[in-house]
């Protein structure tokens, strides 16, 4: 029997992730949860101009200058008697692939919606990637500080686009100029707005029921009446929260509110940690469930990141605790090189400064200091070999030679693009037969920011040229036979990725399929798990 110390550490986490469409309000509901997290004092300075202070995740010029996201950080904090871990997801179309895999380290979710805009394309793709493990979901409808579209259309455009029930807790009072606040249907109150208190956390006025005096006096006649009509409809033509199909998946509670006038993201919070799930078991190649509660420890890495903060220049590779505690010192075993490792220094990410880790139970993300034997998808275990599944990589779509300015540098110039593919940011394919080196990426985006980077972080000016490389396939057969003469054959489109996988590069469509036709032995195969 497990302890219930250690029972209670386990319970008490929290593990999401926000998913949004660009612009309908991440960043500035991440930082209104880190206000009420008290991980900082005053909002206002993740994209503040004229503030030397970003978002911890801003860390890099390029990502300053493009107001985009390019990192994956954690951010731990305090809520209502949990312990909360919120990972930032890259916000950026062409980084999806880590987005993805960020998603497998959570255990729910909270997707952001622009109430004027309705769901868009990157919440529905993002929500078929939750869907896969059935994620909880949790709903922000943020900007009711504009004219938004009508609160009951928006309902029903979640429900029919992304098949999920919705189960309103919060419902609003007008909206842009008119926006009084909201009714919470589970308390039977009123919560009156005030602008102007958009930095700081705000007493709010509350109204008890809806046949109040009080209530027609605060938001006017008109809108009180229309509340009561609305909220009538509410209750007898929407769905009530269902903790069991939350937690399946098929129903989200849906919160209305500001985040710019840090409005109603403290409702959505106290939903969110009082429903969402505590840590999760998560799957084993062989079918296997790793319980959270399990006192032996477990983890798996989602994400690795290259020089985090410019002071440090060190790598840091991102680790989901899967069951049991981490403590400083512990020996783990790094299940895919079957080595006994010895961890002294990681590091955990409470909101504020990265800190030096004390303990770390299941559910937190630790991070370790990576000197290239870390790769994304290793399974660390107290000694058990078992390696978690589930954390995939695409094949790459757009590819691209590069060629060094300066030929001397050669050597750092692999060295960057090693590193860089094993972050996952993009990926590296040398022929067998010739010195070439290909970038191949799923977005185009990602070729900048590796030219970006391999100038600040490596000291080398790169280039591309174009290549005739259409698509890649990791290919692996069990017939030994006919691999090796699969590979004698087709050498001339063979190469090896980052992690020296061997793989198909095919210049056109139909020399891969034609390959595939000739080789049925041989598996081509667009993602490769890791
Ligand atoms: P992200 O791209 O999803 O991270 O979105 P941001 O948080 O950067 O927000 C995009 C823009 O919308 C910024 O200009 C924000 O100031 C603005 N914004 C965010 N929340 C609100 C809101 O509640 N009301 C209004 N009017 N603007 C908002």
């Amino acid at each position: 029997m497990a302890n219930q110390d250690f029972l209670n550490e386990i319970n008490k986490r929290r593990t999401f992730a926000i998913i949004s469409h660009p612009d309908a309000g991440k960043t500035t509901i991440t930082e209104k949860v880190l206000l009420f997290g008290q991980a900082i004092q005053k909002a206002g300075t993740v994209k503040g101009r004229g503030s030397n202070q970003h978002a911890k995740s801003d860390w890099m010029e390029m990502e300053k200058e493009r107001g985009i996201s390019v990192t994956t950080s954690v951010m731990q904090f305090p809520y209502n008697e949990r312990l909360v871990n919120l990972l930032d997801t890259p916000g950026h179309e062409d980084f999806s692939e880590d987005t993805y895999r960020t998603l497998t380290a959570v255990d729910s979710c909270l997707m952001v919606i622009d109430a004027a805009k309705g769901v868009e394309d990157r919440t529905r793709k993002l929500m078929e990637v939750t869907r896969l493990r059935d994620t909880p979901i949790v709903t922000f409808m943020n900007k009711l500080d504009r004219d938004i579209r009508d609160p009951m259309e928006l309902l029903d455009e979640v429900e029919t686009e992304l098949n999920i029930m919705c189960a309103p807790i919060t419902w609003p009072i007008g909206c842009g100029k008119e926006f009084k606040g909201v009714y919470h249907l589970h308390r039977d109150e009123t919560i009156l707005y005030q602008t102007g208190h958009g930095h700081t956390i705000q007493d709010v006025r509350t109204i008890k029921g809806l046949d109040s005096a009080e209530l027609d006096a605060a938001v006017g006649e008109s809108l009180a009446e229309q509340l009561r009509e609305e909220i009538e409809l509410v209750q007898g033509a929407s769905n009530e929260f269902d903790l069991e199909m939350f937690l399946s998946g098929d129903l989200t509670p849906v919160y209305f509110g500001t985040a710019l006038g840090n409005f109603g993201v403290d409702h959505m919070l106290d939903g969110l940690t009082e429903w969402a799930p505590a840590p999760m078991p998560r799957k084993t190649d062989d079918e296997r469930e790793v319980s959270a509660e399990d006192e032996k420890f477990t983890g798996f890495v989602f994400k690795i990141q290259a020089n985090m903060d410019p002071k440090h220049r060190d790598r840091i590779a991102f680790m989901r605790i899967v069951s049991g505690k981490y403590s400083q010192g512990m020996k783990m075993n790094h299940v895919r090189l079957g080595k006994q490792v010895s961890i002294s220094d990681a590091v955990t990410f409470m909101a504020g400064d990265r800190e030096r880790a004390q303990d770390a139970y299941a559910g937190d993300i630790i991070g370790l200091h990576n000197h290239g034997t870390i790769q994304i998808g290793d399974t660390f275990t107290d000694g058990e070999k078992l390696k978690f599944s589930g954390i995939p990589n695409f094949a790459p779509e757009l590819f691209r030679r590069i060629r060094l300015k300066d030929p001397l540098k050669q050597k750092q110039l692999l060295k960057g693009l090693v590193q860089l593919s094993e972050e996952g940011a993009v990926q590296v394919f040398r022929p067998l037969i010739n010195n070439d080196l290909i970038v191949g990426a799923v977005g185009v985006l990602q070729f900048d920011v590796v030219v970006a980077r391999l100038k600040a972080e490596y000291k080398v000016d790169a280039i591309y040229e174009s290549v005739n490389v259409n698509t890649a396939r990791w290919v692996s057969s069990d017939d030994v036979k006919k691999f090796e003469e699969f590979k004698r054959k087709c050498e001339a489109n063979l190469a090896l990725d980052g992690g020296d996988n061997l793989t198909y590069i095919a210049p056109t469509r139909v020399n891969l399929n034609l390959s595939m036709e000739r080789y049925p032995e041989v598996i081509f195969s667009e993602t490769r798990e890791h």
